[in-house]
């Protein structure tokens, strides 16, 4: 029995030994070539994703996550908005004045926006620095086309214009809902201007109220850095000064607005809608 027993399995090798030769090889090796196969595909596609959160800068993450609603995205050194394509980096070097002057995408996150700063650090002005052509991309390239997009805000007993691109007039909403619960504050917000296209003053950029994404309160409770600081220039050092309680602030940033009371160059009365520095 036990020689009956070893025939057939040494048949049964031949057999097989024969059937790789006359070509069961191919089927033979299949099996170890799907094996390999999903050990690869993971190993790639993470290679794939690592490389493409290496090449997409923390700007343009920043953007594309703060603006979901905008057709937004990032290819060579540029961000594609609705069609339109916008320099990311310029690769020059720049000083204090050129970052706001000649401002792209990267140089709006040279300065971090920091919800704790009170006292803001000389020059230190994050958010001023704004990439027009970025801005125009998304809520207009002139007054008429912004204004295309303005809808009415009710903000305490004012009807205000304010852009619905971005969800930006939901926002501010939502500001004066949780503002208003503090009766007392309503003195800060009498008053208030939002769209209006023009250059900053001086300067041959655009302010931030052109893009109808930005709001003044009450001027009177307010201070501004060039008024503070009569002659005073961008690189002169300057006194701070700050009416505006920072619980206030605090609403407005809760819902993606920065405010100009965080910059050396202080605007205590302006509050501009740019979740992408929060
Ligand atoms: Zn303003």
């Amino acid at each position: 029995m036990r020689r009956s027993g070893v025939f057939p399995f040494c048949l049964i090798q031949v057999v097989c030994a024969v059937m790789l030769l006359v070509g069961c090889k191919p089927e033979a090796t299949q099996p170890s070539s799907d094996q390999q196969t999903p050990a690869a595909v993971p190993d790639q596609t993470e290679a794939k994703g690592d490389m493409a959160a290496d090449t997409v800068p923390e700007g343009a993450r920043r953007l594309i996550a703060a603006y979901p609603d905008m057709d937004m995205r990032y290819v060579d050194n540029q961000m594609v908005i609705a069609g339109e394509t916008v320099p990311y980096d310029d690769g020059k070097p720049k000083s204090f004045v050129e970052l706001l002057d000649d401002c792209d995408v990267e140089d709006m996150f040279a300065m971090p926006y920091d919800t704790s700063v009170t006292r803001p650090d000389y020059l230190s002005d994050p958010g001023r620095g704004r990439c027009e052509a970025l801005y125009k991309a998304m809520y207009g390239h002139n007054a008429s086309e912004v204004a295309k997009n303005l809808v009415d805000v009710r903000w305490f007993g004012q009807t205000l214009q304010f852009t619905r691109i971005n969800g930006a007039n939901k926002q501010l909403e939502a500001v004066e809902r949780e503002l208003k619960s503090h009766p007392e504050w309503s003195k800060y917000f009498a008053k208030s201007s939002t769209f209006y296209w023009r250059k900053v003053r001086g300067a041959n950029r655009l302010s931030a109220h052109s893009y109808g994404m930005t709001i003044d309160i009450n001027v009177a409770n307010s201070d501004y850095w060039q008024w503070a600081n009569p002659g005073k220039g961008e690189l002169d050092k300057i006194g701070y000064k700050n009416r505006i309680p920072l619980e206030i602030v605090g609403v407005f940033e809760k819902h993606g607005f920065i405010w100009g009371g965080r910059w050396y160059h202080f605007d205590t009365m302006h509050f501009e809608y740019r979740p992408e520095l929060l």
